[in-house]
C-alpha cells in the first residue's frame, strides 16, 4: 500500500504514521478537525502485483490523481459522540492479491509431489444400477491423474478410498512420504456425480476447500481437477473458494490477519487448461467486486451511514477512474424527490443520491450503438421500519443494515465495470441513499407526499420504504435518457417465501430485458427466477385521496404489489426490477453474499458487445 503524496499543510502532521494505521489516523483526523480535510485515500497499488493482467485495460485501482475532487464530494459524518466511526472501514487489499495463480494442463504436465497440500477433486463412482436400486454409487472412484512421484502415485492406484464415496462437499485427507522419504498433505474432496454440477455443488465443494485450506495451513496449494467444468462453473467456483477462504476480520479488535497463514501459491492442474486460463484474472475481479459489496453489507449500521456510504463510493470512483456525483438534500429538493427525501427525514444522517458513471469508449464499426444502461441500487443504511416500526417476530429488525445490499450490488459491478473497462457501453451507477428511522421529525403513516414525477403516494405503510426511494430513483434513471434500467433491492420479505434464500425474482415491462438478465443469471451463476407483474393487482394500490398507496391492503402478493408501485414510475423505458430480500444474506454463515454484483456486470458485458 503506498500512502498518496501529501500537501504540503499536512504533510507534517502524517509523514510519520505507519502505514497500517493510516485509515486510523485520518478518522481520528478527522474528527478532530472537520473544517480542514475530511478524508484523504491511501492508494491500494500493491508492490507485488506485477502480474500482467491482458483482460483489462487498466490496474486493478488507479492511483488517487484528483484530491481536490475527493474533497469536494465527500462529506462529513455527523457524529452524536466524537467516538461514532466516521468512516466504512474496507480492505482494499485481500490475501487474494498475493496469491499466484497458475492453469496447468495436466496431460502436459505432472502434479509434482514434494510439497504443500495436494487436492484432487472427485465425482462419486459412476452408479451402477445392477447393484443397486437406490441408485447408490457402488463402483470404486479411480484417480486419472499422475503426479511426477512414484510412491505417490503407488498410493493413488492403490484405491485408498475406504469409506470415500465422492459425495458432493465430504473430503478425506491424508499425510503420506513420497519417494524422498518426506511427508506430504493429500486430501480428496467430493464433486458428487460426474456432468451434474451447478452453482449448489460448486459452492459446497469450494467451501469445504477453503475449511481444509483453513485447517491445513500450507502456502503451497495444488488442486487437480479430476472432473470436467464449465468455463462459467469453473471461475464460479474460484470466486467463491476465494469469498468463502478470506475472512473478514474489519472488526475484530486484535489484528487477526498475521495470525491466519494465507495460501501464496495456488497451482490448477486440469485437462484442457487453455480454455480455463482466461477464467482466472476475471475470476480475480468478480471476487473482489463481490467483497466488496459484502464488506458494505457486512458493516453495521453505525459505521455504515448515508453519508460515510457516499464517501466509499466517492473514494471507489475515484480509484477504478469513474465520473462521481453525490446529489446533496438541497440538489435533491431541486429534483423534487419528494418520496426519497420523505424517507430519510427521521435520520440524523442526511440523504445522499450516489451517481457514478462509466463511459466506454466507442469502438469498432458499431457507430452509434453504444449502449446506456443504468443501475439502481436500493440503498437503506438502516431500515427501523420508521414508525410501522419492525417490532412484529420474524420483523428482523437485527438484520436491517443489510438493506442497502442493492445499492452494494451496484457499486461492485460499479468496481468490476471500473477494472475490467468494456467498450461500447456506457452506465450509470445509481444509489438513493438513506436512512429509515423513528424521530420527531420522521415522516408518518397516513402521510401523503410528492415524487418526482408529480405522482402523490399516500404512505400506507412508513416500512415499505425502498419502494418510495426507488420511486424517485427510477425518475432520474430514465431522464438519463438511457436503454434499460435494472433496479436490484432488499425490497419484500414475501420473496423468503415465494423463492426462498436461493433465487432472486426478477420483474419487469420487457420480455426481451428479463431474458437478458436471466442470461446474466445463467453466465455468473447467480440464480434468478423470472416473476410476473400481475396487473389484475394495481387497483389495490388505489388510495382514497393520493394517486397511490405504497402498499396494498388487499393483496399479499407483496412482491408483484411492489413492482406495481415501482412500474408506475417509469414511462416507456425497458426496466428490470430484481428482488434480492430473500438472497442476500446468507443466513446459515452469518454473512452476506454479495449477490448481484456479478450479475450485474455479466449483464453490462454481454450487453456491451
Ligand atoms: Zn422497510
Amino acid at each position: 500500500m503506498h500512502l498518496l503524496k501529501l500537501s504540503p499543510q499536512i504533510k507534517n502532521t502524517y509523514w510519520n504514521i505507519p502505514q497500517k494505521n493510516f485509515r486510523t489516523s485520518l478518522t481520528q483526523f478527522g474528527e478532530r478537525k472537520k473544517n480542514r480535510i475530511l478524508h484523504l485515500y491511501p492508494t491500494c497499488k500493491s508492490e507485488s502485483r506485477d502480474r500482467k493482467l491482458p483482460f483489462f485495460e487498466s490496474q486493478r485501482f488507479s492511483t488517487i490523481n484528483n484530491k481536490k475532487e475527493i474533497r469536494k464530494m465527500a462529506t462529513i459524518v455527523p457524529q452524536v459522540v466524537s467516538l461514532d466511526p466516521t468512516t466504512i472501514p474496507i480492505d482494499y487489499h485481500t490475501p487474494i492479491d498475493d496469491l499466484n495463480i497458475e492453469v496447468k494442463d495436466i496431460n502436459k504436465e505432472a502434479c509434482p509431489a514434494d510439497e504443500g497440500l495436494i487436492v484432487f477433486l472427485l465425482n462419486s463412482a459412476p452408479k451402477d444400477n445392477s447393484k443397486s436400486d437406490k441408485g447408490e454409487s457402488s463402483g470404486a472412484i479411480k484417480i486419472n491423474s499422475n503426479m511426477n512421484d512414484k510412491t505417490i502415485n503407488e498410493f493413488l492406484k492403490e484405491g485408498n478410498m475406504e469409506n470415500f464415496t465422492g459425495k458432493v462437499g465430504t473430503s478425506k485427507s491424508f499425510y503420506v512420504a513420497n519417494e524422498k522419504k518426506k511427508y506430504i498433505s493429500l486430501a480428496y474432496v467430493g464433486c458428487g456425480p460426474a456432468n451434474e454440477e451447478t452453482e449448489l455443488e460448486i459452492r459446497k465443494i469450494a467451501y469445504t476447500l477453503a475449511t481444509l485450506l483453513h485447517e491445513n495451513k500450507n502456502k503451497k496449494v495444488s488442486i487437480v481437477f479430476e472432473l470436467k467444468l464449465e468455463e462459467n462453473l469453473f471461475r464460479f467456483f474460484l470466486e467463491h473458494l476465494f469469498y468463502e477462504y478470506v475472512t473478514d476480520e474489519r472488526f475484530k479488535s486484535a489484528d487477526k490477519s498475521t495470525n491466519i497463514d494465507y495460501i501464496k501459491s495456488l497451482s490448477l492442474y486440469m485437462a484442457n487448461a487453455d480454455i480455463y486460463k482466461g477464467q482466472v484474472d476475471k475470476a480475480r475481479v468478480y471476487f473482489y467486486g463481490t467483497y466488496y459489496a459484502a464488506q458494505l453489507i457486512a458493516a453495521p449500521s453505525n459505521y455504515c451511514n448515508p453519508v460515510s456510504l457516499s464517501n466509499a463510493a466517492v473514494e471507489l470512483a475515484q480509484k477504478v477512474n469513474l465520473e462521481c456525483k453525490i446529489l446533496d438534500v438541497k440538489e435533491l429538493e431541486d429534483l423534487k424527490m419528494g418520496a426519497y427525501l420523505s424517507v430519510g427525514k427521521g435520520s440524523m444522517y442526511p440523504n445522499k443520491f450516489i451517481h457514478l458513471t462509466y463511459k466506454g469508449a466507442k469502438k469498432g464499426d458499431k457507430g452509434n450503438t453504444k449502449k446506456k444502461i443504468a443501475l439502481i441500487g436500493k440503498g437503506i443504511t438502516f431500515d427501523s421500519g420508521g414508525y410501522n416500526l419492525k417490532a412484529a417476530p420474524g420483523s428482523m429488525i437485527d438484520l436491517m443494515k443489510f438493506d442497502m445490499s442493492g445499492c452494494a450490488a451496484v457499486l461492485g459491478c460499479a468496481y468490476c465495470i471500473g477494472t475490467m473497462r468494456p467498450d461500447n457501453v456506457e452506465v450509470h451507477f445509481l444509489s438513493a441513499v438513506c436512512e429509515n428511522m423513528v424521530s420527531k421529525n420522521s415522516y408518518r403513516p397516513g402521510d401523503i407526499i410528492t415524487a418526482s414525477n408529480g405522482k402523490t403516494i399516500e404512505v400506507g405503510n412508513t416500512d415499505a420504504e425502498g419502494r418510495l426511494t426507488l420511486a424517485d430513483a427510477l425518475v432520474y434513471a430514465e431522464k438519463l435518457g438511457v436503454d434499460y434500467i435494472v433496479d436490484i433491492a432488499t425490497l419484500t420479505g414475501a420473496m423468503l417465501y415465494s423463492l426462498g434464500t436461493s433465487y432472486a425474482g426478477v420483474f419487469g415491462n420487457n420480455d426481451q430485458l428479463i431474458n437478458k438478465i436471466l442470461n446474466s443469471s445463467k453466465t455468473s451463476n447467480e440464480p434468478a427466477w423470472w416473476l410476473p407483474i400481475i396487473n389484475e393487482y394495481r387497483s389495490s394500490l388505489n388510495s382514497k385521496y393520493a394517486d397511490l398507496n405504497n402498499i396494498s391492503s388487499s393483496v399479499k402478493a407483496s412482491s408483484v404489489v411492489a413492482s406495481l408501485f415501482l412500474k408506475e414510475f417509469i414511462e416507456k423505458t425497458p426496466w428490470a426490477h430484481i428482488d434480492i430480500a430473500g438472497v442476500s444474506w446468507n443466513f446459515k454463515a452469518r454473512k452476506p453474499k454479495g449477490f448481484g454484483v456479478r450479475l450485474l456486470t455479466e449483464f453490462v458485458l454481454n450487453d456491451a458487445v
